[in-house]
């Protein structure tokens, strides 16, 4: 699959996508061609010659509308499954963890149905641990 959605963030050193999260190597650009006339090359009748340059654009950083960047609410997602498994997870497999998650709501990141606060990263690590302690225990609800 090849992303080509317009905006994310770096996370765990990878680039990922805010839409579909994708992981991809490195944060995509843009190309865009900028014309500059040279007036003072003007001659009569003519248009006056023009440079070309290629400027580049970084693809910019996935925030909700208040600001939280996707790297801020992923960071806190790993963080509370850190904490609420004691440490039974590692830090990048924490991140990887949140990121599947995400991918599980299939919204991207700053969508304004979901709350995308710290609360709100809490809130969904929360609602899917209460899953393990059913699946841990084997119960059939
Ligand atoms: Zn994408």
């Amino acid at each position: 699959m090849i992303c080509t959605h317009p905006h994310g963030d770096t996370v765990n050193g990878h680039w990922l996508c805010g839409k579909c999260y994708a992981k991809l190597s490195e944060r995509p650009k843009t190309y865009k061609t900028v014309r500059t006339p040279i007036a003072s090359l003007r001659q009569e009748d003519s248009p006056p010659p023009a440079r070309y340059r290629q400027d580049v654009f970084p693809a910019p950083i996935s925030t909700d509308e208040n600001g939280m960047t996707l790297s801020a609410f992923i960071e806190a997602m790993a963080k509370r499954l850190i904490a609420l498994t004691r440490g039974g997870f590692t830090k990048p497999d924490a991140i990887d963890y949140a990121i599947d998650l995400l991918r599980g709501f299939e919204e991207p990141f700053g969508n304004p149905e979901l709350d995308w606060s710290h609360a709100g990263a809490w809130e969904m690590v929360n609602e899917d641990v209460q899953y393990w302690d059913h699946d841990g225990a084997g119960s059939n609800a």
